[in-house]
């Protein structure tokens, strides 16, 4: 054995024993640091399957050696994603599911990340998905009036998003999968912002939440629980747009919210 064959194997055994140890502590799989861009897909998934795989070890390696949990979720986005960012992050270039390949952009959310109060949609329109942003088509107008002219508040002040983060073709409602794929990130985007209030517009998202087949016409208007937060199901403004009739409704609801919130409501 040459010199260099000798180096090798010395690094292999340490790869080796450097891995070893890492199994012992419970990891699984290891942390592959995720880039939002293209070549960072194969990354961001690798770190997504690390949430289970260092999870499932996760109690062993805590009594092993309790600096593990620091470290592991300073190495992995995964494990404990608490910011918008790195829920963002983690997301990645997404092609978990198939409205990645027509998708113009991601429409991850926007708006105050510490919001007392978080719109959610269905998913992104033709518009949306030109700018990146949500409800800023003609739905998203009629949205921002209800915040702006009926609530008082400023756009900024909520946050804005949807439940499958990719525009369905045509439109189109989104597909189970589709929807299982994406609700990971909508669960951990409320779970990073903790409002006080979450609105559901629509049946898609309200649907999504509460894990239940009844349909808005049912729900909405009723308080109802997620996690812990209050959500308020209510009309999707698209459906407003072709039943104008209904806004009465949707303001109802609206006042609900504000009441809850602790905002003044004009009698
Ligand atoms: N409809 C939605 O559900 N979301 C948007 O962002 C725009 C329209």
């Amino acid at each position: 054995m040459d010199e260099d064959q000798r180096a090798l194997l010395d690094i292999v055994t340490q790869v080796k024993g450097h891995l070893e140890f890492q199994k012992a502590l419970g990891v699984r799989a290891l942390a592959v640091p995720s880039r939002v861009d293209d070549k960072t897909n194969i990354a961001a998934r690798t770190s997504n399957n690390n949430l289970d795989a260092g999870l499932s070890g996760r109690e062993s390696a805590i009594k092993q050696n309790p600096s593990f949990v620091k470290r592991h979720e300073e190495e992995s986005v995964s494990v404990s994603p608490s910011s918008l960012d790195s829920i963002r992050e983690e997301l990645g270039n997404c092609i978990r599911c198939k409205l990645s390949q027509d998708r113009n952009a991601i429409v991850f959310g926007e708006g105050n990340s510490e919001a007392k109060l978080v719109f959610i949609g269905e998913g992104p329109g033709y518009e949306e998905d030109q700018q990146g942003r949500p409800f800023v088509g003609e739905a998203g107008q009629l949205l921002t009036d209800i915040i702006i002219k009926g609530m008082k508040l400023k756009r900024e002040e909520v946050y804005i998003c949807n439940v499958v983060k990719c525009r369905p073709p045509n439109n189109r409602t989104p597909e189970s999968d589709e929807i299982n794929a994406c609700e990971p990130f909508l669960r951990k985007q409320l779970l990073a912002i903790k409002p006080k209030v979450i609105v559901t517009l629509g049946n898609v998202p309200t649907q999504t939440l509460l894990k239940t087949k009844d349909g808005i016409t049912k729900l909405r208007g009723t308080w109802r629980d997620f996690e812990g937060i209050l959500l308020m199901p209510t009309f999707h403004p698209a459906y407003l747009l072709r039943n104008p009739k209904d806004k009465a409704l949707v303001w109802e609801d609206i006042q609900k919210v504000m009441i809850q919130l602790g905002m003044k409501v004009k009698g």
